[in-house]
């Protein structure tokens, strides 16, 4: 029996190693096994249902409770197949009954929290991480309230108690967390004779130090999953930009970070990839126009001028790059710097 996986994998089902990447409990295998043949073409060719977006998660669920009991009895997921109704292509389809989860740092505003948002929207629980507790807790209850799952934590990436509390939180209240975005930061820009050697400190510290504990806590729970995805915000300023010799030294290390995480986990089903904004339209870039003494609207409108589709970014357009490296499909996307800045960079 050979089952086309994905349309990429495709291997003798008994040697095959994806039930268990995939969360299907082996008692229940041998019925979801039964419910896809099931589905198979005339000619008799198994057809991933799952894969190809015909089954949501919510039917797929219907068709383990309901044909769990009757492995033995084929009638029974015919039977389960003929019950299930509800249909839903706006959900992502995955073939595992768990919800994944996901942790975003600094995603209380900007662009965490448009990442938060969509990966919430994409179908995963969402633990929404920042400095400020009731401020992460805002962007939470605004996802469950959209239907969406997700918790608030307050924490600082750059102390590692504080890490690993969250973290272990996160398993408590969501589940173990499979994808990390590395996304808080902080300027501390200055041109170099100025630049106190507290600003460079601060941040190495929470992009770097920040990046690093958050990667090492939660890569124990990708690799016992044998699937992660970490996303680790870059910036086009990694290329060099005046006034930013500490942004622009840590935002080229998250780079070399990337590539190593995805050198060392890949062969956990682990991938990491960095996307490097240009110039997004967030708290960040207002702090600049202020200490550069001009407007936000003459400051984006400075910046439009140079960026190739002539407008400046939001975190909706960031938040589309992390959702492709996390998805299910991207498997093979691994290593990579996806510049996100309205025209060619790099
Ligand atoms: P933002 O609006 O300033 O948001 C950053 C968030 O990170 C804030 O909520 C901040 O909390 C939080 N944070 C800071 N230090 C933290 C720490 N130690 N632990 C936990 N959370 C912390 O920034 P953004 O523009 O959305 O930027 C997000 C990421 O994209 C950053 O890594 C940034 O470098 C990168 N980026 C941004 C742009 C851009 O144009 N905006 C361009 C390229 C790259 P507090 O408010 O409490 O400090």
């Amino acid at each position: 029996m050979v089952l086309d996986y994905g349309g990429v994998l495709t291997k003798p089902v008994s040697s095959s190693a994806w039930p268990e990447a995939d969360g299907i409990a082996p008692e229940s295998f041998s019925a979801v096994l039964k419910a896809w043949l099931s589905h198979s073409s005339p000619e008799g060719a198994p057809i991933h249902r799952l894969e190809t977006g015909d089954l949501s998660i919510q039917e797929f669920e219907v068709f383990l409770d309901d044909a769990e009991p009757n492995v033995a009895d084929a009638q029974g997921v015919e039977s389960a197949r003929d019950r299930t109704t509800v249909h839903d292509p706006s959900r992502r389809s995955r073939s595992m009954t768990e919800q994944r989860v996901a942790i975003v740092t600094g995603a209380a505003r900007g662009i965490g929290a448009g990442i938060a948002r969509r990966l919430a929207q994409d179908g995963l629980a969402v633990a929404v991480l920042d400095l400020d507790e009731s401020a992460s807790n805002l962007v939470a209850e605004e996802i469950v309230s959209d239907g969406g799952r997700a918790i608030g934590i307050g924490a600082d990436v750059s102390d590692e108690q504080a890490v690993a509390d969250a973290v272990a939180r996160v398993v408590a209240e969501l589940g173990p967390p499979t994808v990390l975005i590395n996304n808080a930061g902080i300027i501390r820009d200055n041109l170099l004779f100025k630049m106190t050697t507290d600003d460079w400190d601060a941040v190495m510290n929470v992009h770097l130090r920040g990046a690093f504990l958050m990667t090492r806590a939660v890569q124990a729970h990708m690799t016992q999953a044998k699937w992660g995805r970490i996303v680790s915000l870059s910036s086009t300023s990694a290329l060099g930009n005046r006034g930013q010799a500490n942004y622009a030294a840590a935002k080229a290390g998250m780079q070399g970070f990337t590539k190593t995480l995805a050198i060392e986990l890949g062969k956990y089903g682990i991938t990491a990839n960095a996307v490097a904004p240009g110039f997004i339209e967030t708290e960040m870039t207002q702090a600049t126009a202020r200490r550069v003494g001009v407007s936000f609207e003459d400051l984006k409108e400075s910046a439009a001028k140079v960026i190739a589709v002539a407008r400046t970014g939001r975190p909706e357009d960031i938040a589309h790059a992390a959702s492709f490296f996390v998805s299910e499909g991207a498997g093979f996307v691994s290593g990579q710097v996806l510049y996100v800045a309205g025209g060619p960079q790099g």
